[in-house]
């Protein structure tokens, strides 16, 4: 006897271009999972910058037409593949990476990029944790190797990574200094475990960080910083000897005079979030695991949209200035 299809609502991608072709259907097959795969029912998926890059078809990775996009994903497990023995239907997950898609009522995931989700933290929270805490993990820990004592500068604190790594380098005993574009971004940036916040709107804030009492003994030791084409020469300025500015964000190009990094002899070093490996991947998720249970991993939602708005939620993550934590779709 033939078995029905099971069908779900899900965006799909039909052709590389702007957040129009962010097309919702109701006629897309529920994937099934195999081997160690799980399937999860979506509550929520956090929307991240990089979903923009990839749908404009101008990003170095480009997914098989059609495809949908999203890979931050909380939600409950629905069924598992015949491999899996980490999860069961029932429990509540959220996931690094899918292989279907997350923008979607169900999600497939390969069962090593899936976690549990405590009950402290709701489906929304659980969205906001995927890309941006381990990006926070890979840019504080991976690439700047920091240090308890030390201070870091997240230049851009206000959203998904910013607030991720304001609450991470807290948590490991840094002195944090952190921007927003808006005076409610920067009372949500102090209250996430920045000890001070300036405006990066503000045509002199270079000058207040130089003159903060954080950096006065010699300059900022880190900076994660979300806007290189714009900040990267100031952040050079500000660095302390031995200082590292990490590279998470980067829209364009930027004028730089090498010089700057010689006195004091300073870093600039790249993230790639998926360069990091399985084992780097299980080490981030080790130190969340322990913030969630010691009450310190606390992600903020921001902005939120209905599966059906996501072609607004891509134009909003690039163009809505005054960010105020992650940026999810709720199903
Ligand atoms: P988001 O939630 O949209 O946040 C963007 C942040 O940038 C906000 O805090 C925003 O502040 C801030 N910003 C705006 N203008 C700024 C300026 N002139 N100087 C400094 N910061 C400024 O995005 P996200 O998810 O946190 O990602 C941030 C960036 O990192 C994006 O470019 C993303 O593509 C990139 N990223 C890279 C990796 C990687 O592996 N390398 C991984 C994740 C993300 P206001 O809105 O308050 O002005």
């Amino acid at each position: 006897m033939a078995t029905t299809q099971k069908l779900m609502r899900a965006i799909r991608v039909f052709e590389f271009g702007g957040p129009e072709v962010l097309k919702l259907r109701s006629d897309v097959a529920v994937p099934v999972p195999q081997g160690h795969q799980v399937l999860i029912k979506v509550h929520a998926c956090g929307v991240n910058p990089v979903e923009t890059y990839i749908r404009s078809g101008a990003y170095s990775r480009k997914p098989v037409l059609p495809y949908t996009p999203g890979t931050d994903v909380a939600g409950v497990i629905e069924s598992v593949g015949d491999s899996v023995s980490a999860f069961k239907k029932g429990d509540r997950v959220f996931c690094s990476n899918t292989v279907s898609g997350g923008y979607a009522e169900f999600a497939l995931a390969a069962d090593d990029t899936v976690y549990p989700l405590p009950e402290t933290l709701d489906f929304r929270q659980g969205a906001a944790l995927g890309i941006p805490y381990f990006t926070a993990c890979r840019a504080l820990f991976h690439s700047a190797r920091v240090r308890a004592g030390e201070s870091v500068l997240v230049h851009g604190a206000s959203g998904g990574v910013g607030l991720a790594s304001c609450q991470i380098a807290r948590a490991h005993g840094l002195k944090v200094l952190g921007t927003a574009g808006s005076e409610e971004g920067k009372k949500l940036v102090l209250q996430n475990g920045a000890h001070e916040v300036f405006n990066h709107k503000e045509v002199n804030y270079i000058d207040k960080i130089e003159e903060s009492a954080g950096i006065k003994q010699g300059g900022v030791d880190v900076i994660i910083e979300m806007l290189a084409n714009k900040n990267l020469s100031h952040d050079l300025k500000l660095l302390s000897r031995g200082g590292r500015v990490i590279v998470v964000g980067c829209r364009g190009p930027i004028e730089i005079n090498p010089r700057d990094t010689m006195a004091k002899e300073t870093s600039i070093i790249g993230v790639s979030l998926f360069s990091s490996t399985k084992e780097e991947f299980q080490q981030f998720a080790g130190i969340l695991q322990a913030g969630m249970e010691k009450g310190w991993l606390k992600p903020v939602i921001g902005y939120e949209y209905p599966l059906e708005k996501a072609a607004q939620a891509h134009e909003d993550i690039i163009h809505r200035s005054g960010k105020m934590g992650k940026m999810i779709l709720v199903l």
